[in-house]
């Protein structure tokens, strides 16, 4: 894996334990010579984790609509920052740079972003891999909701298991590569109807 894109929060949230699991993903990330990929935000999160990166000598590819960047909302000190005119524009950039995709935790940006390209991947538009970064069980709620949502039906059970979890980083890179190798496919099109 050449690049991860991380999608994360743009605040800190209440617990300070997000703002050091985001520092150290950004800190492995460059020791192991990952580049990250992310929205190119300075604060919350998203800042806590292109610091940490950029800091321990990491290559951080920022990706930003132009609109956001006059809010003077991104990072100054990123190796790339790349423009764009919109949130569309933002996520395909995104995903082309990017060999696979993580969610820390976050709110309804996360949540919009990473659903997006998972649920591209199950249609088939793309074949990199996709998880949630399940530290101290922040998304097992939301694990549960869709497994419930899967039980009635309407998300296959391949595409659930498709998605790789784990509680720390290494584990989660782990998952991922697997599924890099092929090892795991979601049916897609008209394999799961
Ligand atoms: P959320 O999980 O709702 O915090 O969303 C993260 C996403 O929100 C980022 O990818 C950005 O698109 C967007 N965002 C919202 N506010 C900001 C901000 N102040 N700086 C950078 N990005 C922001």
């Amino acid at each position: 894996m050449r690049r991860l894109a991380v999608f994360l929060a743009s605040s800190d949230g209440h617990d300070p334990a997000h703002a050091h699991l985001a520092a150290g993903v950004g800190t492995e990330l460059a020791r192991r010579g990952i580049g990250l990929v992310y929205g190119g935000g300075r604060r919350g999160l998203m800042g806590v984790l292109a610091d940490s990166a950029l800091k321990a000598g990491g290559e951080v590819i920022g990706v930003m609509p132009r609109d956001m960047v006059e809010r003077e909302w991104a990072h100054e000190r990123v190796t790339e920052l790349l423009m764009c005119d919109s949130m569309h524009e933002r996520k395909a950039l995104m995903a082309e740079h990017a060999d696979a995709f993580i969610a820390l935790p976050g709110g309804l940006g996360t949540l919009e972003e990473f659903f997006e390209v998972w649920s591209w991947r199950q249609l088939g538009f793309h074949t990199k891999p996709v998880g949630f970064l399940d530290a101290g069980s922040f998304w097992t709620p939301l694990l549960g909701a869709l497994r419930g949502i899967a039980d009635s039906g309407f998300l296959p059970v391949s595409t659930l298991d498709d998605l790789a979890v784990a509680p720390d980083l290494p584990s989660l890179l782990d998952a991922l590569e697997h599924r890099l190798r092929g090892a795991s496919r979601p049916a897609h099109g008209e394999d799961f109807r």
